[in-house]
C-alpha cells in the first residue's frame, strides 16, 4: 500500500466524515469543529452511528474515551460495542450519548483535592476538534475530563480554554487592523521529540531503568558523545527498521511524522512532525510517545523518554515550536509585505515579549519535573532562567523603534510604523542560537526548555494565556485611542522599553549570563521544581489565569499540589531504588571481588610469590574502604528519605536540600567502585554496554 493510501487510515477525519455522514449532519459537525459552535444533540447520534460502523469495518470491537489526566500520560477505559440482541446474539451499538459523555470511575486519578475520593465520579466530554482514531481494536475518542463540580481534572480542558482566550483577544486586535476575513485565531505547534533507544536485554538488567526510567548509577564510558560522531550520523539498520515502522504507525493515525535523525548522544534520536493546531498537536504528541514505546517493544528495544537517562551524557528534551495564525492561513508571527502588516506583526511580537517577561515563572513551572531539573542549566539545555532570543536584525529594529534613532539596516532609514516596510529577515540568522530558552525562528517561537516526557499541553496553556493577557491590554488601549497609529507606536515603544531585559541574543550556557540575568537584569532563576512550583499561586498568576477563565483558583491549587507531590514521589522512588541496589547488589558485588582478591593474595603468599607491586593490597584497601562508605552512605540516604515529613511543599524542600544531595554522595562511591571492580563481578551492564547496545 502506498503512503497516500494508508495515511490517516485509522482516523475518523474530515474525509471519512464527509463520505459517511448525511450532508446536513456533516455540515453541522464541521461548523462545530471549525468555529467551536455548540454541537446540536441530534447530530451526535448520527455521528456516533457512522463512527461505530466505520470503526467496526476496521476491526474495532471496543471504544474508549481517551483523556489526559494530571498524571501526564493518557488514560483509557475500554467498553465494547456489543449489546445483546433478542435472538441470543449481539449487535454492535454506540449512541450519541455514549459519544458525548463518559463516566469513568476515576477516583484514582490525581485531583489534588479537587474531588474527594468518595465522590469518585468525574466525566469525560467529547472534544470534536480532535479526530477520533483507532488504536489496536479500540476506537479512541479524544475527550476532556472534568469533575461534576465543573473543575478540569485534565490538561486538555485548560488548553482549550487558553486557546479560546487567545482567540478572543487576538480577534479584537485583528479587527482594529481592519481584518474582515478571519473568523478565528489559533495557535499552532510542532514539537520536536528526543528519545533514547536501547536494547531490551540491557534494560531488563537495570532495576534503576525499570523502576525510574533513568540510571541512578553508572560510570561514564570511555567513549561518549565527545567525538560528535553520532549527531546526524548514519542511522543503524536496527534503528532504521524501528523508525520505518514507527512512521507507518504514526501515519496511519494521521500524525505527520516528518523528520528523524540521530541526536548528539549515542543511542539518542529525534522525531518531529509537521505542525498542527495546538490541541491536535498535543493529542498527537501524547500518542507519538506511546507508540514510540510500543513499536520499540516489537523490535526488542526500549524507548527511553526520561529527560536524563544517563549522567554525563546529554539528556532528552522537546522543542515546542509555536505560532499564531488565522483560520484564513495568515501567520501573525510572520513579518508581512506591507507596512500595515508589519505594524501588526510587531504588535503580536511585542505581545509575546511582554508575555514571556511578565510570566517567566509560569513558563519555568510548566517544564518543572524532577527529571528535567537535571537538564536545565547543565550545558545541554537552556538554563533555568527564561530569556528570549530575537536575533540581531529584529533586535536592531526594536531598538530603533524604542529610541527613535535611524534603523541601521540595509537602507538606514528611520522606522516609522505603519509607513515603513520591515526588512526581510533571513531565517538562517534567526535560527542559529541553540542555547536560548525561547527563540524567534523567523515566523514562530521555539520554546526549548521542555523535557522529553513533558506533555506539551502545560507550556501552551500558559503561553496562550499570557499572550492573551498582553493582547487584552493592547486591545483595551487601542480600542479607546483617539489616534490609532500614534497609540500603537507608543505602545510598541513602551513594551520594548519595559521588557527589553528579557531579550538576550548571546550564549545562554555561559556562566556570565546567569550572573548578568539575575544580578543586573533581575530575571528569575528558579533552579528546581521545589523552588518554582509554589509561585504558580502568586497573586499575579492566579489573577491573570482566572481573569481569562483558563484556570480557577481551586484548579491551580490542585495542580501545584499534584506537581510537588509528583516531584517528591519521583525522587523518593529513585532514592529507594538506590538504597536497594546499593545494599543488595553493589555492596555484595564489591565484597565478592574483594574476596577473590584476598584469595589470590593468600594463594600467592602460600606459594611465596611476592606481592611487591602492592597491586592487590592497594586495591583491597580501597575496595574495603569503599564498601564501608557505600554502607554508610546508603544508611544516610535511607535516613533522609525517612525524615521527609510535613506538607508536600515542606517535603519538596527536603528532597531538594537533602535527599538529592545524599543520592549524589552514594552514587559517587558506587561509581568509583564500578571503575575498580572486575567487570565480571559488576551486577549491571555498564554505560558503555547500554549506550552502544543497538547495532
Ligand atoms: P529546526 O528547529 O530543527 O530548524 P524546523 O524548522 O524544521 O526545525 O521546525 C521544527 C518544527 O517546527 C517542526 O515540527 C515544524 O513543523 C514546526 N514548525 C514549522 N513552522 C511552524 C509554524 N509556523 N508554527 C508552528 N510550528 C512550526
Ligand atoms: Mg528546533
Amino acid at each position: 500500500m502506498s503512503i497516500q493510501e494508508y495515511f490517516g487510515s485509522m482516523v475518523f477525519d474530515d474525509r471519512v466524515m464527509k463520505a459517511n455522514l448525511p450532508a446536513g449532519i456533516y455540515k453541522s459537525l464541521h461548523r462545530t469543529i471549525e468555529r467551536g459552535t455548540k454541537l446540536d444533540p441530534g447530530v451526535a447520534d448520527a455521528v456516533a452511528s457512522a463512527m461505530k460502523d466505520w470503526a467496526v469495518s476496521k476491526g474495532a470491537t471496543h471504544y474508549t474515551h481517551w483523556f489526559q489526566p494530571l498524571t501526564g500520560v493518557t488514560a483509557e477505559k475500554h467498553d465494547s460495542f456489543i449489546s445483546p440482541s433478542p435472538d441470543g446474539g449481539v449487535i454492535m451499538e454506540f449512541s450519541g450519548k455514549e459519544l458525548i459523555k463518559g463516566e469513568p470511575d476515576a477516583s484514582s486519578f490525581p485531583s489534588g483535592g479537587l474531588r474527594a475520593t468518595f465522590e469518585a465520579r468525574g466525566y469525560t466530554a467529547w472534544d470534536p476538534t480532535s479526530y477520533a482514531f483507532i488504536k489496536g481494536k479500540t476506537l479512541c475518542i479524544p475527550t476532556a475530563f472534568c469533575s461534576y463540580g465543573g473543575e478540569a481534572l485534565d490538561k486538555k480542558t485548560p488548553l482549550l480554554r487558553s486557546m479560546e482566550a487567545l482567540n478572543k483577544q487576538a480577534m479584537r486586535i485583528l479587527k482594529l487592523f481592519g481584518n474582515k476575513d478571519a473568523r478565528c485565531v489559533r495557535t499552532c505547534v510542532g514539537p520536536e521529540q528526543e528519545y533514547f533507544l536501547i536494547t531490551r536485554e540491557m534494560y531488563d538488567k537495570r532495576p534503576d531503568l525499570r523502576f525510574t526510567g533513568r540510571t541512578l548509577f553508572g560510570k561514564k564510558p570511555p567513549k561518549g558523545q565527545e567525538m560528535d560522531d553520532h549527531y546526524f550520523g548514519v542511522i543503524k539498520p536496527r534503528v532504521a527498521a524501528y523508525m520505518e515502522e514507527l512512521n507507518e504507525e504514526l501515519w496511519k493515525l494521521g500524525i505527520l511524522a516528518k523528520t528523524e535523525h540521530n541526536e548528539v548522544a549515542p543511542a539518542q534520536h529525534e522525531l518531529a512532525p509537521i505542525y498542527s493546531t495546538t490541541n491536535v498537536a498535543t493529542d498527537h504528541n501524547q500518542l507519538t510517545m506511546e507508540i514510540m514505546q510500543k513499536v520499540a517493544a516489537k523490535h526488542g528495544l526500549v524507548c527511553l523518554l526520561h529527560e536524563k537517562p544517563f549522567d554525563g551524557v546529554n539528556g532528552s528534551g522537546k522543542h515546542n515550536n509555536w505560532s499564531i495564525s488565522t483560520d484564513t492561513g495568515v501567520n501573525l508571527l510572520s513579518p508581512g509585505e506591507t507596512p500595515y502588516e508589519n505594524a501588526q506583526f510587531l504588535l503580536f511580537l511585542c505581545a509575546v515579549i511582554k508575555a514571556v517577561d511578565d510570566y517567566q515563572d509560569l513558563l519555568r513551572i510548566t517544564v518543572a519535573t524532577a527529571g528535567n531539573d537535571h537538564r536545565l542549566g547543565a550545558n545541554e539545555a537552556p538554563p533555568a532562567v527564561v530569556s528570549m532570543f530575537l536575533g540581531d536584525e529584529l533586535s536592531a529594529v526594536l531598538e530603533a523603534i524604542e529610541t527613535g534613532a535611524p534603523y541601521m539596516g540595509a537602507e538606514k532609514t528611520q522606522m516609522k510604523l505603519g509607513v515603513d516596510v520591515l526588512p526581510k529577515f533571513n531565517r538562517d540568522t534567526t535560527d542559529r542560537n541553540r542555547t536560548s530558552p525561547f527563540a524567534f525562528t523567523g515566523n514562530k517561537f521555539e520554546f526549548r526548555m521542555l523535557g522529553s516526557s513533558n506533555s506539551i499541553a502545560c507550556c501552551n496553556i500558559m503561553l496562550n494565556a499570557a499572550v492573551a493577557e498582553s493582547l487584552k491590554i493592547y486591545a483595551d488601549r487601542l480600542e479607546g485611542a483617539e489616534d490609532f497609529e500614534t497609540a500603537l507606536h507608543e505602545m510598541i515603544r513602551k513594551t520594548i522599553k519595559d521588557h527589553k531585559n528579557i531579550i538576550f541574543n548571546g550564549n545562554g550556557y555561559d556562566e556570565a549570563w546567569i550572573k548578568e540575568a539575575t544580578e543586573k537584569r533581575g530575571l528569575l532563576n528558579y533552579r528546581t521544581t521545589a523552588d518554582c512550583m509554589p509561585h504558580l499561586l502568586d497573586d499575579k498568576n492566579v489573577n491573570m489565569l482566572t481573569a481569562h477563565k483558563v484556570y480557577s483558583r481551586a484548579e491551580l491549587e490542585s495542580r501545584c499540589e499534584i506537581m510537588l507531590e509528583n516531584y517528591v514521589k519521583t525522587v523518593t522512588i529513585e532514592a529507594n531504588t538506590m538504597v536497594s541496589m546499593a545494599r543488595r547488589q553493589i555492596a555484595p558485588a564489591v565484597e565478592g571481588y574483594t574476596l577473590k582478591l584476598m584469595d589470590a593474595v593468600s594463594k600467592k603468599r602460600a606459594l611465596d610469590i611476592g606481592l611487591d607491586s602492592g597491586y592487590e593490597t592497594g586495591l583491597l584497601k580501597e575496595l574495603s574502604a569503599l564498601t564501608s562508605e557505600i554502607a554508610r552512605r546508603t544508611d544516610l540516604l535511607e535516613e533522609a528519605v525517612g525524615a521527609l515529613s510535613g506538607t508536600v511543599e515542606e517535603q519538596s524542600c527536603g528532597v531538594r536540600d537533602l535527599v538529592l544531595a545524599r543520592m549524589e554522595e552514594l552514587r559517587e562511591v558506587c561509581d568509583r567502585a564500578e571503575s575498580i571492580t572486575a567487570k565480571e563481578f559488576w551486577p549491571y551492564p555498564s554505560y558503555g554496554d547500554i549506550l552502544f547496545s543497538v547495532k
